[in-house]
């Protein structure tokens, strides 16, 4: 006799909302990275007055800045728990931050890493973010 096949009638259903454990913290950090680049590629497909954008938001979706938005949250909630559950420290994130910028602005300007702290629109750099950044 064939398995009976579950039906998922509410999000209270998947596994993962019933077991109750977060499982592997790297796990939930990757997985929600991944979730952040679905989102922003996302942004890149529907930007603001693109008709796929209209289309997108008019059939009930959040539009994809909102949801990127939520991702990174995500994300940073996840690397919250990678720190408090001991697998790295603030400080060491906080280096490797600033490490980072540093090369950045190094590579591509102040005005395309710390935008409108230091950049004026005219600044080719911030007009080179805003034009890519599809938001
Ligand atoms: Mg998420």
């Amino acid at each position: 006799m064939a398995e009976e096949i579950p039906v998922m009638r509410s999000l209270a259903d998947l596994p993962k909302y019933v077991i109750r454990t977060m499982g592997d913290p790297m796990d939930c950090f990757v997985e929600e990275c991944a979730e952040a680049i679905k989102e922003a590629m996302k942004c890149k497909r529907f930007p603001p007055g693109h008709p796929t954008h209209e289309a997108w938001t008019t059939a009930g979706n959040p539009s994809p800045r909102t949801l990127l938005v939520q991702e990174i949250g995500d994300v940073l909630a996840a690397i919250d728990v990678l720190v408090n559950r001991g697998l790295m420290t603030d400080m060491e994130i906080r280096t490797a931050k600033y490490a980072k910028l540093q090369k950045m602005a190094e590579q591509f300007g102040h005005g395309a890493v710390f935008g409108d702290l230091y950049a004026k629109p005219t600044d080719p750099d911030w007009v080179n973010r805003t034009q890519t950044s599809g938001l």
